[in-house]
């Protein structure tokens, strides 16, 4: 996936796929791309710029929400069932598996203990190898 210019937002599928829509940052370029026009009905400068911005911004967002909704539709019911599926364990697993520092380090020296409730998810033997002592860690006697 090609990093996007500065300022661009990306829409990526939900679904994980790899598709994404680009939506650059407002410019000139982007307006006249647009096809807007200031409303003929702008009593002055000002109002006209205004309405040419308003003009832009809806066309923007209806563009995105066609190309979402004609990517989203070349996925199968299937697919979309998949990843509902997935995330609910994910968020089931993430629930079980009590608070994670923001490093990671669940391995500190010392005994690891399981969450409570926790305790099922995980096997004795698997809670007795994270609590082994590392080949480069003191004696703690
Ligand atoms: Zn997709």
């Amino acid at each position: 996936m090609s990093v996007p210019t500065a300022g661009t937002t990306r829409y990526l599928c939900p679904l994980e796929c790899g598709w994404h829509h680009d939506v650059p940052p407002p410019s000139a370029e982007r307006i006249a791309a647009l096809g807007v026009a200031a409303d003929p009905a702008a009593r002055d400068l000002a109002e006209a710029i205004s309405s040419v911005a308003k003009r832009a911004c809806l066309t923007e967002a209806e563009w995105t929400e066609r190309a979402l909704c004609e990517h989203l539709a070349t996925h199968t019911t299937e697919q979309f069932v998949r990843t509902i599926q997935g995330l609910r364990a994910e968020v089931a697993q993430m629930r079980g598996a009590g608070s994670v520092r923001p490093d990671e380090e669940l391995l500190s020296p010392g005994s690891y203990e399981v969450p409570p409730g926790a305790e099922g998810r995980f096997s004795p033997g698997f809670i007795d190898r994270i609590n082994q002592r590392r080949p480069d860690e003191e004696p703690t006697t």
